[in-house]
């Protein structure tokens, strides 16, 4: 149990905030994304969420290239960012964050981004408590998200006892991929829990986000039992060519209500994060699949 200074002092990596959210629970919120995620679900379109640790991403469609800029290179003296020799930019993305925070400032074209930024909790509340007039109006106040939160744990538990503390409401939208005991610590200073199940198939759950449904279950049930009166928000992401057939979506409902103070909410499929692959390096798994 941490003290009231040692809450605040806690530092996490953070890769967003969002103020003025009004999709991530009740009333207007500012929505706290915290980088590493225990899925790799196929759809993901925070793809920058997934890593723990802050990653240099590079956007080639911004970039003024060595003829016309160059400053990347004459600025790095260590080979993390480097050119071929055709001029093109290349990264070295095994180098740490730190050698690139720099090189982040310097780019004139904000072509180099650094997702991820270690951030202590009061600084964190600082920037919440801004719009407690929008909160207090509307019944809105701080969600954490993701990637997902509570793999931070101590830093997430930090800020939702935080902002309980500064009379804050608190929600936490979490995968429900999470020990039980993170969960039900973190439980104890929220007011509302969005818990994703995205779908009651054992074989498909473990195929399309690689991890069991099992213990996502687990912890649905033990929720449920632990915390009648916490209102729980089931969303369901409805994916193209995995979730988006009535029977899927009917049983789900048909799970939700057999709860009771649960509600189940379903959230349109997106490709807005799509060009992030490509910035870090990595495969859109997700192409593929949708031009089968
Ligand atoms: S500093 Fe930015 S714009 Fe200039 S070459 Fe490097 S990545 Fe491209």
């Amino acid at each position: 149990m941490s003290n009231d200074n040692s809450d605040g002092k806690r530092v996490g990596v953070v890769f967003n905030i969002q103020r003025f959210s009004v999709h991530d629970g009740p009333g207007i919120r500012t929505v706290v994304f915290l980088k590493g995620c225990s899925m790799r679900c196929r759809w993901c379109s925070n793809p920058e969420s997934q890593n723990k640790e802050p990653e240099i991403a590079y956007n080639i469609h911004r970039c003024l290239g060595v003829r016309h800029c160059g400053r990347c290179i004459e600025s790095c003296t260590d080979n993390a960012v480097f050119c071929d020799e055709n001029g093109m930019i290349l990264i070295n993305r095994s180098y740490s964050s730190d050698i690139f925070r720099e090189l982040v400032e310097i780019c004139p074209t904000k072509s180099l981004i650094l997702y991820g930024k270690t951030q202590c909790v009061d600084e964190i509340i600082s920037i919440v408590e801004q719009d407690s007039v929008f909160y207090f109006r509307s019944g809105g106040g701080i969600t954490l998200s993701g990637g997902e939160p509570l793999l931070q744990r101590e830093f997430a538990v930090s800020l939702l006892r935080k902002a309980k503390q500064h009379r804050i409401d608190t929600v936490v939208e979490t995968c429900g991929f999470i020990s039980w005991e993170t969960l039900r610590e973190a439980c104890t200073y929220m007011n509302r829990i969005l818990f994703d199940i995205k779908t009651l198939d054992p074989v498909k759950h473990e195929e399309y986000t690689k991890t069991p449904l099992e213990p996502i279950l687990d912890n649905f049930n033990k929720l449920k039992e632990t915390y009648p009166e916490l209102p729980i928000s089931v969303r369901t992401p409805v994916v193209p060519g995995f979730n988006d057939s009535p029977e899927e979506i009917r049983r789900i409902t048909e799970f939700v209500q057999k709860y009771k103070d649960t509600t189940h909410e379903l959230l349109p499929y997106h490709r807005f994060g799509s060009q992030k692959y490509s910035f870090l390096g990595r495969k859109d798994e997700m192409q593929k699949y949708l031009h089968k």
